[in-house]
């Protein structure tokens, strides 16, 4: 299985376009020692001919311009995508934005879950977009806590097995408290945020965990049995908005644990030795972001990583 990482940054990307925050400023002004970061986008392949999305960012555009295996392939006429199949974890912004730039009248696959999909496709008729044509969106179960067949091409033997996780949270802001909708009725909060663990058919398994508000033990040894771990690197505090901002939430009421501290990932995660640790997801905010800093080092001598813009790697 091939991965690229097209983007590794929170939602608003870093530097954030009305953030004035020490990262944020430093960066622009080249004060900080940091890279900048779009907002978080992962493309898999089991055969590098088709492609799946792990969400769809809004920075989709620049990162499909930006990766030749995106592009539409020769002799397969005017209009083609290697783009297969889109899974969609969560409703955030985020994480669905980038499926209006997906509108072009190309068959697409679109995983979610029931609620997801009702948030999308009939309290938002924006995304309705998607649905002009009759061979434009087919949207299909994601389902929560099961395994299933994550297709990706032309035929529906071509893909992945996968398994989908739920994870404790929360439907986003702009869908709450809409009563009254059939969508609000069917909501159900296991469908809220998912994680995911995608099988190589050899064998070697990638979990897919941006938005998680809760780690639960449950989880270590699944985690453990996976290659390469892409985990929630939102927050290193969780208080790290409300000090920068004066005001807002904290770090697990967004729906994501710190990495530090004693509960914080860094130690949770500390135990698992055969994956690869990788964080993901990082707000502008965090210290991790800056090359020079002892947050950053501290992630370092745990053993995890701080994902890039641009990586590619095998499983
Ligand atoms: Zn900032």
């Amino acid at each position: 299985v091939r991965v690229k990482i097209l983007g590794s940054a929170a939602g608003g990307g870093f530097p954030q376009w009305n953030c004035a925050c020490r990262n944020c400023s430093g960066v622009r002004s080249g004060g900080v020692r940091a890279n900048p970061r779009l907002q978080t986008q992962v493309a898999i392949s089991h055969n590098g001919k088709w492609w799946c999305l792990l969400n769809a960012s809004p920075d989709l555009r620049s990162q499909i311009l930006n990766s030749p295996e995106l592009h539409p392939r020769e002799g397969q006429g005017t209009r083609d995508s290697p783009i297969a199949s889109v899974v969609i974890t969560g409703a955030d912004v985020d994480q669905v934005a980038g499926l209006l730039h997906l509108r072009e009248f190309q068959p697409l696959q679109i995983y979610a879950t029931e609620s997801v999909r009702g948030i999308l496709t009939e309290e938002n008729p924006i995304f309705r977009a998607l649905q002009q044509a009759p061979n434009q969106a087919t949207w299909r179960e994601l389902p929560a806590n099961q395994e299933f067949q994550l297709d990706c091409g032309d035929q529906p033997s071509n893909g992945f097995k996968c398994e989908s996780i739920s994870i404790a949270g929360d439907f986003p802001a702009y869908a709450g408290g809409i009563t009254g909708s059939t969508v609000a009725r069917a909501r159900n909060s296991n469908q809220a945020v998912l994680g995911l663990i995608l099988h190589s058919a050899s064998g070697k398994k990638l979990a897919y965990l941006p938005n998680v508000a809760k780690l639960e033990d449950s989880w270590l040894p699944l985690l453990d049995a996976c290659h390469t771990l892409l985990f929630d690197g939102t927050f290193w505090d969780d208080d790290e908005l409300i000090r920068i901002r004066g005001e807002g939430k904290s770090a697990r009421e967004m729906g994501h644990i710190p990495i530090s501290g004693p509960e914080g990932s860094l130690k949770r995660l500390a135990g698992l030795t055969h994956p690869r640790k990788i964080y993901i997801h990082v707000n502008n905010t965090n210290p991790i972001l800056d090359e020079d800093s002892s947050e950053r080092q501290q992630v370092a001598a745990a053993g995890s990583e701080i994902a890039e813009d641009g990586w590619d790697f095998e499983l």
